[in-house]
């Protein structure tokens, strides 16, 4: 499940790509839905039925999930579901660098080992989790895993993955912080700092395992530059094979509004700008809005027209959410933010 799950619904997490907390072993929405309903802009419904494959032509069910209600509502959808695991086991790892952790990350998930949860803390967002714990001291980057099902396929996995991880340096440490995630894996920061004049917000983007060590660095890089007294902060948290999401949370400390939000415009260019340039999406589970609007076109290429082309056809009115997902706005539209 998203963080989200108290404040937002079944039908934005299609509408969106969202992604829960178990997707390096469940996969995001898309991985999900295998049926769903929608009323089209002219009224019509489209459905697509709830089959396990099919060869007919692109994915229509696809052009929905992630339309943001650009392409019409969705109205029903069929999600496919898993028996709830007999066990859980959650390990927590002290890896003596980043590089340790994610070469893990990435050895595991290409090893076909699917832990449940699979998360990887840089070192500011690792000291917050960690205080007092010796291990760390030595072996300052915090990872977590879970592994669950049934007990032998548990054990296997478990196995296999933390031989990996020993292989890299990494060590078994008290289980606290899986406990203190656990706990809390629903609960939103951002609020606790913005009632106490922080300027906090979170920016999730896709790279490659090759690309994620630079990208990193240099978003790291950028940020400090802009403002040096910034918290930056990244974890990766939705791991596969080729790459991950690399989840960061950018402060601001109390200031005037007026002086924040350029710099906040310039956080954003730089980390979006950095995303591009290392070959890496813009957005791996939060969509695109309106706000992400500007790089779209980067990212996309000729798809962009492909997607505008669709949605003029579709709904030639420009009747649903005009101006989203870096589609043509509405004539009236006005981009406050060069206001
Ligand atoms: C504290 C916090 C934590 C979050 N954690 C996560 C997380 O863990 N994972 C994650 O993926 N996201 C997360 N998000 C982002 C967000 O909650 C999700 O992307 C969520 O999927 C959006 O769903 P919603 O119902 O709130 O959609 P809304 O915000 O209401 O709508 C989003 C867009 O989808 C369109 N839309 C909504 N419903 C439909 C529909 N039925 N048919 C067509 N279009 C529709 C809307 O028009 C709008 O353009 C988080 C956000 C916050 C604030």
């Amino acid at each position: 499940m998203p963080q989200s799950i108290e404040i937002s619904t079944v039908g934005g997490w299609a509408a969106c790509r969202g992604g829960g907390q178990a997707s390096s072993r469940y996969g995001k929405i898309e991985d999900l839905v295998v049926g769903l309903k929608a009323v089209l802009p002219d009224g019509r419904m489209l459905e697509i039925a709830p089959l396990p494959r099919r060869s007919v032509g692109p994915s229509l069910r696809d052009l929905m999930v992630g339309s943001e209600g650009t392409l019409g509502i969705i109205t029903e959808l069929t999600l496919r579901i898993w028996k709830k695991p007999e066990i859980e086991r959650g390990v927590v790892l002290a890896f003596p660098s980043l590089d340790a952790a994610w070469a893990s990350a990435r050895r595991i998930m290409q090893a076909e080992l699917r832990p449940t949860i699979a998360r990887i803390y840089d070192a500011v967002e690792s000291a917050e989790r960690t205080e007092g714990l010796d291990v760390f001291r030595a072996a300052p980057i915090l990872a977590i895993l879970v592994f669950s099902g049934s007990e032998p396929m548990v054990s296997a996995e478990q196995d296999m993955a933390l031989a990996i991880c020993a292989e890299e340096g990494g060590k078994i440490a008290p289980d606290g912080p899986f406990h203190h995630w656990k706990a809390n894996r629903y609960v939103a920061y951002s609020q606790k700092w913005q009632a106490a004049g922080y300027f906090n917000d979170t920016i999730e983007v896709t790279g490659n395992w090759s690309a994620i060590p630079a990208m990193y660095a240099a978003m790291g890089a950028a940020a400090r530059e802009i403002f040096p007294g910034i918290h930056f902060g990244a974890h990766w948290s939705h791991i596969y094979p080729e790459g991950a999401c690399q989840y960061m949370t950018l402060r601001l400390p109390p200031m005037e509004q007026a002086e924040a939000l350029p710099l906040h415009a310039r956080l954003w260019e730089a980390v979006e700008g950095l995303t591009l340039d290392h070959g890496g999406s813009i957005a791996h589970h939060h969509g695109v809005g309106v706000f992400r609007n500007p790089w779209l076109a980067r990212e996309l290429g000729a798809g962009l027209d492909v997607l505008q082309a669709i949605k003029d056809t579709l709904d030639p009115g420009n009747l649903m959410n005009p101006g989203k997902l870096g589609l043509r706005p509405a004539a009236s539209a006005v981009d406050v933010r060069h206001d």
